[in-house]
């Protein structure tokens, strides 16, 4: 029997174009992904630029359905910061979403889990809608702490916030293990860990908000992979890196759940 809460979450698909693409570059993929995504109303599409492209990215997406957002954010308002960006800078050129502790942010460049809470409370402040990213190291899995490194990520980002000022998280749910690795998930290990995701939002913001919260799945994933991972219960949408690049390959994992 279908579940009347999972059904009224609409999936939301995102395509993370990381450190890849020039502006003409940028530019026709937006494009390309506006016209064969635009009229599609049965998920909601998101595309992370990198920085320099964004306000033209959002030239190109004007008066569209797709969302647009940066891959991370500085969470001081303005100042001596050389090389960061603010949240307001990115509302400024256009932006409405942001990822906030994508992996590659938290094991590249260091960011702790101190840093990514300080990072969604900037962007909440400045009115950008969040995606908190969290997910487990290999190490992390084999030893069996998948579960609590989750719940320890997602506590100390959430911590002290309400669910009105939550009302648009999304949470990604990105084993490290799988980003850019080409090893995604099994739809099964996604469902589990989203439902612990799930149980644990329940217990800081309580069961009508984590029964509306949409959590993505993200590592490897591809048009083939796409639907078997949507098709759980947990799963309310995707986060694609590489495949992301490829506007006809994203327009297939957007569509498929159809
Ligand atoms: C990501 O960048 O969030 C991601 C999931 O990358 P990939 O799909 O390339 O693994």
């Amino acid at each position: 029997m279908e579940n009347p809460l999972t059904t009224k979450r609409k999936p939301v698909i995102g395509g993370n174009w990381k450190m890849h693409t020039t502006l003409s570059e940028a530019v026709d993929l937006a494009s390309e992904v506006r016209n064969r995504l635009n009229s599609y109303g049965a998920a909601q599409t998101l595309v992370f630029p990198p920085f320099p492209f964004l306000g033209a990215v959002a030239q190109r997406l004007a008066d569209s359905h797709i969302g647009l957002g940066a891959q991370d954010l500085h969470f001081e308002k303005k100042g001596a910061f050389t090389g960061a960006v603010s949240a307001d800078m990115l509302v400024s050129v256009g932006c409405a979403w942001v990822l906030v502790g994508h992996s590659e942010r938290r094991h590249v460049f260091g960011d702790g889990d101190e840093v990514v809470g300080k990072k969604l409370r900037a962007a909440l402040t400045a009115g950008l809608k969040p995606v908190l990213c969290i997910g487990e190291k290999l190490e992390e899995r084999k030893s069996g702490e998948t579960f609590a490194v989750n719940r320890r990520q997602l506590r100390t980002a959430l911590q002290g916030l309400d669910t009105a000022q939550l009302q648009h998280l999304v949470i990604a749910y990105e084993p490290v293990w799988a980003i850019g690795t080409g090893l995604v998930a099994t739809p099964e290990q996604a469902q589990e860990v989203h439902a612990d995701v799930r149980a644990a939002v329940g217990e800081l913001l309580g069961g009508a908000f984590a029964a509306a919260v949409r959590i993505q799945y993200g590592g490897s994933v591809k048009a083939e992979t796409a639907a078997g991972l949507l098709a759980k219960a947990d799963v309310d949408g995707l986060l694609v890196g590489g495949a992301s690049l490829k506007a006809e390959e994203f327009a297939a994992i957007v569509r498929a759940r159809a």
